[in-house]
């Protein structure tokens, strides 16, 4: 039965005086499955006392390391026989872990009680899989006395965390000394949250408003609490969203927070893809219970799927996918296929059913002709509403309109249109340019409804015309939590707690705002 992984939190003091005054790392020495790396090539003062200082608070849940100039260690005059000379004294003192680097002699050293870290670290990129394997992992994997290889690099894309899912799936299955392979940045935030899946025994992160030790570790505490990181092990159910940005999505938060609420297993993750989508879920799939798709990547991923839902057709782009069983026809078994569905489209066609009542009937003029314009109009139009589109460009809302039933229309129509609802799928009105709107206060018709799809900010200039109006007002967050919701119950088949979502966002939202 493996172990729970630990979480490892790197100091970042200069002053061992100040690492000892520090209360947040005074309480991690002691916190049940935590441990604190001493990194001793970041102090001014490596004297006796101070040393022996630190040793005695941190040495029993501690991971002491002299970094190696070459490979990120800040004191590039200092030899290696001094450096372990050092990493000795620590041993002799119970550390529970001593990281060298792999370059680093070791002839004389007697790691004691304490467990060997092996270590390997390239701040530049990852190295092919074959050198991978072949030129680090394995040689250090096979070396008597190790306790764990680690091995720290950093990705310039996502592909090249493909490789490093290889070798885990490879060190895996083999016996000897666990691996930890950490990628850093952006890229690499799957590594780190996931050490569990992989049998790592610990991961590393750093102190609450502390800078890291490298690009990308999350707080302890994001760990611990946003990914419920001491929950996850081989079995845990792994959801993710796929876009390129994707560090402002909202929706890790959102998902995380209605798994832990129901107590269901699962993590949801931040996955920052830039290169081909499909390549990512051939590399990733097996491991995927469920994904969230963002821009740029909603009409692309329609390739990998095995099935597409009539809408999401229609509109021609997949928010959603969610495994489901394929026949393998040569081997008459059944396999994982992914279903590619667009939850963009109902979530829109609730949020306005929630402030309108029934859409049978109603006209819905939508502004804009992009992708969020196709959702909201074949959503209302599977509720029987009726469709006109206002376009910056004419013919993309003709387009539009005959790919879908809708009617293109422009803003001389307006007056004679009898509207029951306006959706606003441009961006206008979106953080920074918060003044601008699709339309001016008059051309809103006076009592009906207004629907604006942008949700930062949560109020739109567009909004506020609309209530000077006397208009009913409906939030673009309200379709944003909606196509969460609608998601999480197709992957978990458990009702999503709504209220807990809403919180979250919405307290994200008002934080990003002030
Ligand atoms: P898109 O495919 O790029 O389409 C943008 C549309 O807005 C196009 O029709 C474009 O007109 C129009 N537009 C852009 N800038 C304009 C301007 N300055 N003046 C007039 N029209 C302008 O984008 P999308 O994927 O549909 O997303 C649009 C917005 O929808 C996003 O910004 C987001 O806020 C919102 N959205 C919200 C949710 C939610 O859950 N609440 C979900 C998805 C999207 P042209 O055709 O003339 O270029």
């Amino acid at each position: 039965m493996p172990t729970q992984p630990a979480i490892c939190v790197a100091t970042h003091h200069t002053s061992i005086h100040d690492l000892l005054n520090d209360a947040e790392f005074l309480a991690l020495a002691n916190r049940d499955g935590c441990l604190v790396e001493l990194r001793l090539d970041f102090f001014d003062d490596l004297s006796n006392e101070t040393f022996c200082r630190a040793l005695e608070v941190f040495a029993s849940n501690g991971v002491v390391t002299y970094r190696h100039p070459l490979e990120g260690g800040k004191r590039p005059g200092v030899s290696d026989a001094e450096r372990l000379s050092y990493l000795q004294a620590a041993a002799n003192r119970g550390a529970k872990y001593i990281d060298i680097e792999a370059r680093t002699p070791r002839e004389g050293f007697d790691k004691r009680n304490s467990k060997l870290i092996l270590s390997y670290h390239d701040f530049e990129k990852v190295p092919h899989i074959s050198t991978l394997r072949d030129t680090i992992w394995e040689p250090m994997f096979d070396l008597p006395g190790v306790d764990v290889v680690k091995i720290a690099l950093m990705p310039l894309s996502m592909a090249d965390t493909y490789h490093v899912k290889s070798l885990l799936n490879i060190s895996g299955s083999c016996d000897g000394p666990s691996t930890l392979v950490l990628c850093m940045g952006e890229y690499g935030l799957w590594t780190r949250v996931l050490a569990g899946v992989f049998g790592a025994p610990f991961t590393f992160a750093r102190g609450e408003g502390a800078p890291g030790t490298a690009p990308g570790q999350l707080t302890w505490r994001e760990l611990e609490e946003l990914y419920r990181f001491r929950e996850i092990g081989p079995n845990t159910p792994i959801y993710g969203v796929i876009g390129n940005p994707i560090g402002h999505s909202l929706s890790p938060l959102m998902h995380n927070a209605a798994l832990k609420h129901l107590g269901e297993p699962g993590v949801y993750l931040p996955f920052k893809v830039d290169g081909d989508p499909v390549e990512f879920m051939h590399a990733f799939g097996e491991i995927l219970s469920g994904v969230s798709v963002t821009i740029p990547h909603k009409e692309a991923i329609q390739e990998f799927c095995d099935a597409v839902e009539p809408a999401a057709q229609k509109i021609g782009a997949i928010n959603t996918l969610s495994p489901i069983a394929k026949k393998d026809h040569e081997n008459e078994s059944l396999t994982i296929g992914w279903l590619g569905s667009n939850t963009d489209a109902p979530a829109s066609a609730d949020s306005l059913e929630s402030a309108l009542g029934s859409l049978d009937g109603k006209h819905v003029l939508v502004i804009g002709a992009g992708g969020a314009a196709r959702a909201v109009a074949v959503g209302v139009m599977e509720r029987g509403a009726r469709v006109s589109v206002l376009n910056r460009t004419r013919e993309r809302a003709e387009t539009l309109a005959r790919e879908t039933g809708a009617t293109a229309v422009s803003f001389d129509d307006l007056d004679a249109l009898h509207i029951d609802a306006i959706v606003n799928t441009t961006p206008l009105g979106m953080y920074p340019k918060v003044d601008a709107s699709p339309l001016m206060e008059n051309q809103i018709p006076k009592g009906g409804l207004v629907f604006d799809t942008v949700y930062n900010p949560l109020r739109t200039k567009l909004l506020d015309l609309a209530a000077k109006r006397g208009c009913k007002t409906v939030e673009g967050v309200t379709m944003f939590i909606r196509q969460g919701v609608r998601q999480f119950q197709l992957w978990t088949d458990k009702r999503a707690p709504v209220d807990v979502m809403e919180r979250v966002v919405l307290e994200a939202l008002k934080k990003r705002q002030k």
